[in-house]
């Protein structure tokens, strides 16, 4: 008989680029009663401000997304660790870190992940997360 260890609880993963965090805010607090009570993984700088915004949130934040948050977190998605991503990306600036932006969508798609990178998709997909 194999005895399967129950697997650890994942995390909603939220990641904003500089011109979207407005729009990350606004969306965590249109739907805070969704996220208060979930564990929430951010790259640095969204999540401090998430967490300064809604204290209430349970969130851990990694490295900065150009320090390589972003990394972090596609290494949570290869460990089955993630259940949803949220990665509010702005089209029209350049990134310095655009590598880590490529692989993090890149793991999301490979691992399946359910992925939103804009808001009307988030707006849906939070509603079955
Ligand atoms: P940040 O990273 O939340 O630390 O700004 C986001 C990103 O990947 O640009």
């Amino acid at each position: 008989m194999t005895v399967t260890a129950p697997s650890a609880e994942r995390f909603l993963a939220l990641v904003a680029h500089d011109q979207k965090k407005a729009d990350m805010i606004a969306w965590a607090q249109r739907h805070r009663d969704r996220l208060i009570g979930r564990r929430l993984v951010a790259t640095g700088t969204t999540g401090a401000l998430l967490k300064r915004e809604i204290p209430e949130l349970d969130i851990t934040a990694m490295k900065s997304g150009p320090l390589g948050g972003d990394q972090q977190i596609g290494a949570l998605i290869v460990e089955d660790r993630i259940s949803l991503l949220v990665f509010l990306v702005d089209p029209l600036s350049p990134h310095p870190h655009d590598v880590d932006v490529k692989a993090l969508t890149r793991l999301a798609i490979l691992y399946n992940v359910p992925m939103a990178c804009n808001l009307a998709t988030a707006d849906r997909l939070i509603l079955e997360a």
